[in-house]
């Protein structure tokens, strides 16, 4: 029986998971929920409860669940190789994948080195920034820039750069000083300044932070145009090509961690387009296979991948790799997902769907009486709550509103995630017009259930 069931599988999870970003305390007093499958853009329960995917299964899945074309793909692909290493081989589908990344990224960008998750992209990026200023003999560019609570991954290297006091404060120690520039975000760092504003005044901390220390910085690294983890914290274009145009300046590298932004999330296929920016390095992960499988990519230029070139003996060799390293099944997946951008017209298609998140998000969700910030790029959204939005005063750590607002919108039907008090959505890019009327009403209806009892 079903229940049955769901009390076995319960128990053993509690005996034995330990979950990611979980308090385990809190987890073991709870009955966790335990999808079983999926159908298009819903998850289903060991119960048979249907709950649309509103944060696309942590921001990576595109076009819809069990998506019978990469469902296919990977099928026949297994019917083949499962797992081959490209360390010293290469395989069928991670050439044809690498092919069709060079075309559709940023111009410049001509090399594709794998790997199986954002964090390891991020890596990979950062040391080859690193070995690339040492082989070139500029050996005092050893350090990194990057933008304040910018997320890049969970392992050391990316936490280096992407530190966030709540997640990382144990890990201080093990840490090197990483220089921090102010994003442009308005409603927290350049208080009563208009949007304008806070672009000259980022702009000119981003200029004399370089300036000062540009002799000593390999690369910058950033999210383009929206800062996700952070809170969907969102810098304009402007903004993106001041810091393009001061890394060429200064002979800093700028790496894109599009991780998030890839494929599709921001309207365009990848973030940089909208500032027509060329980085010198570009991590890829979550979205690459449609979300169906574990595979990452750093892509580079032809100038970075050719310092590493000499002779054996000289070992200018690039050591880094991972034992599952363009692996055919996510290569394979992959390309099936690309073939659906092509053949559907993914991008085109969701222009009017994009018109209508942001409608509703203007008409709609920006009334409610709690909600003190929308921060919008194309699909990623994040509504930030408050308790006093007109005095800027938050909501105190142990209301836990934002878990709250989540757990009031699975009750109707509806998985969000929040980032502390703000509510992300970043729904499937398959989402249609109902499914995402859905999502809105349900997101409106939750916020005010919760907040008009915590007011
Ligand atoms: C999620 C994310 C990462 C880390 O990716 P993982 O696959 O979880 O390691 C890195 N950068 C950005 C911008 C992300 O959103």
């Amino acid at each position: 029986m079903e229940s049955d069931l769901y009390l076995r599988l319960k128990e053993t999870d509690h005996k034995y998971l330990w979950h990611p970003f979980t308090q385990m305390q809190e987890w073991l007093e709870e009955d966790p929920l335990i999808i079983s499958r999926s159908e298009g853009n819903y998850l289903v329960d060991t119960q048979g409860k249907r709950y649309l995917d509103g944060v696309s299964s942590l921001w990576c899945n595109l076009h819809g669940h069990v998506q019978p074309d990469i469902s296919e793909a990977i099928s026949r692909q297994l019917e083949k190789v499962a797992h081959s290493t490209l360390l010293g081989l290469s395989n069928i589908p991670s050439i044809q994948l690498a092919e069709k990344l060079v075309k559709i990224t940023p111009k410049g960008l001509t090399r594709v080195f794998y790997s199986d998750a954002g964090a390891t992209a991020v890596e990979v990026s950062l040391k080859m920034a690193f070995q690339y200023w040492q082989l070139k003999g500029n050996v005092n560019k050893i350090k990194f820039a990057s933008l304040a609570n910018s997320y890049h991954g969970d392992t050391l290297g990316a936490i280096n750069v992407g530190y966030s006091k709540l997640f990382h404060h144990y890990y201080r120690p093990l840490l090197q000083d990483s220089l921090r520039l102010t994003p442009p975000h308005v409603f927290r760092f350049y208080k009563g300044m208009s949007h304008k504003e806070s672009i000259t005044a980022a702009g000119k901390e981003a200029r004399n932070i370089i300036a000062a220390n540009h002799r000593e910085i390999a690369a910058l690294i950033v999210e383009p145009l929206i800062q996700g983890a952070a809170g969907m914290w969102t810098h304009s274009i402007e903004y993106l090509s001041i810091l393009r145009d001061l890394c060429r300046q200064h002979n800093i590298l700028l790496i894109c961690d599009e991780v998030a932004t890839g494929f599709g999330r921001t309207g365009t296929m990848f973030a940089c387009e909208q500032a027509n920016i060329q980085p010198d390095l570009l991590c890829l992960a979550k979205g690459l296979t449609g979300g169906y499988l574990p595979l990452a990519a750093t892509l580079t230029t032809e100038k970075i991948f050719s310092a590493f070139l000499a002779p054996y003996d000289e070992f200018k060799t690039f050591f880094h790799g991972h034992t599952f390293t363009g692996n055919p099944l996510g290569c394979a997946a992959a390309l099936a997902s690309l073939q659906i951008f092509q053949e559907q017209d993914v991008l085109a298609r969701l222009k009017p769907i994009l018109k209508r998140l942001k409608d509703r998000l203007d008409s709609d969700l920006s009334q409610l009486n709690h909600v003190a910030d929308i921060r919008r790029q194309g699909f990623m959204v994040g509504l930030e709550l408050m308790l006093d939005p007109e005095k800027k005063i938050p909501y105190a750590a142990t209301q836990k509103i934002g878990v709250k607002v989540i757990l009031e919108a699975r009750k109707r039907g509806v998985i969000l995630r929040p980032l502390g008090d703000v509510i992300t959505l970043m729904p499937p890019l398959s989402i249609n017009a109902n499914e995402l009327d859905i999502l809105l009403n349900v997101t409106r209806d939750s916020i005010e259930a919760v907040t008009c009892q915590a007011s």
